[in-house]
């Protein structure tokens, strides 16, 4: 065999080794998950706690990212951009998911064909909050007070298409008011500012609330949902204070850019799965408000449905309300 031959002979087979090795060892280095809003939201709490148990899985470190910006969706087009080789993911939710494409008629990407599902982390039950000073001690007052204040009355988001933006303006709707709308990069930095009373109240995603509410550090009008959360046990259903209608929950799931290897789609999807049904990392969401999916409730397949069911639900409510 001529000495070419044999070189080319060698050389491929190093090739096809390195090629399995890398093929065989996913993940071989550290995970980037992008969160789309800044540190200290209900977005980024999520991703930290899920991300964290999802390393001890996969022999990897899970380095949290934040990408903040346009109510989620400059970090989410990051992520959706990312070479599709399973070392960058993202912490999504109802807003970049769902509600995106009802704010932004030119959304660098599309929810429902442009990811690789991984899975559902954590529902998250919507908290009206208020600055602890605001002279309210109910959601009856509170309501009268927004009216009778209503030139200078301010409301906190994380930028449209925030699930704090999107579900304020259905409450803001239902009130009849129309509050200085403050966006923020998310709303860990918001709170901070409703703690210190720069802005007067929020539609936010109890995980990141529940401490300050349970601490006194802002006030929690009600809970949008039938029951309330074993974690803030003295702040009312909207039923209970007068406003029914009001029922709304978000949801935070993890996603991959579309077409990664199967063998990392897998891989990520078990580790999430772990993450979830880890009695002490559920203990940890669910201690915050989370409400915590099964394995089933986990999966890539539930994602997909709820990001279509979600789709249909908000973008065109959003898109006769809200001018583009
Ligand atoms: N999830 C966002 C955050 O973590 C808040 C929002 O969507 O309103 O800051």
């Amino acid at each position: 065999m001529s000495f070419t031959r044999r070189i080319l002979m060698a050389g491929s087979a190093l090739l096809m080794g390195i090629a399995g090795a890398a093929a065989q060892a996913y993940p071989n280095k550290p995970i980037t998950m992008i969160v789309p809003f800044a540190a200290g939201g209900p977005t980024d709490v999520i991703a930290r706690i899920v991300g964290e148990h999802m390393s001890r899985t996969l022999g990897q470190t899970v380095v949290i990212e934040n990408v903040a910006g346009a109510g989620g969706t400059t970090g989410i087009t990051r992520a959706s951009r990312a070479a599709p080789d399973g070392y960058t993911i993202m912490m999504g939710h109802m807003g970049t998911h769902g509600a995106a494409p009802g704010l932004y008629p030119n959304l660098a990407y599309k929810p429902q064909t442009d990811f690789t599902p991984i899975g559902l982390a954590a529902g998250t039950p919507i908290v009206i909050v208020t600055r602890k000073d605001l002279p309210v001690k109910d959601l009856k007052e509170f309501i009268d007070y927004a009216k009778k204040n209503e030139k200078t009355i301010n409301q906190a988001h994380a930028g449209s298409g925030s699930v704090s933006h999107i579900t304020c303006v259905l409450l803001n709707e239902m009130l009849k008011i129309n509050p200085t709308p403050i966006p923020y990069q998310g709303t860990g930095p918001a709170l901070n500012d409703l703690v210190s009373g720069k802005v007067d109240y929020m539609c936010d995603q109890i995980v990141s609330v529940q401490g300050q509410v349970a601490g006194g550090g802002v006030r929690g009008l009600a809970i949008a949902t039938t029951a309330r959360s074993p974690s803030l046990p003295n702040v009312p259903t909207t039923m209970e204070a007068g406003l029914s209608l009001f029922q709304v929950s978000a949801w935070n799931a993890v996603f991959a850019p579309k077409d990664i290897p199967a063998e990392a789609a897998t891989k990520l999807r078990d580790a999430l799965v772990k993450a979830v049904t880890d009695p002490a990392t559920k203990a940890k969401l669910e201690g915050l408000g989370g409400v915590v999916p099964d394995a089933a409730g986990a999966s890539p397949e539930a994602l997909a449905r709820l990001v279509r069911t979600e789709n249909d639900r908000w973008v065109p409510l959003l898109q006769s309300r809200v001018k583009q």
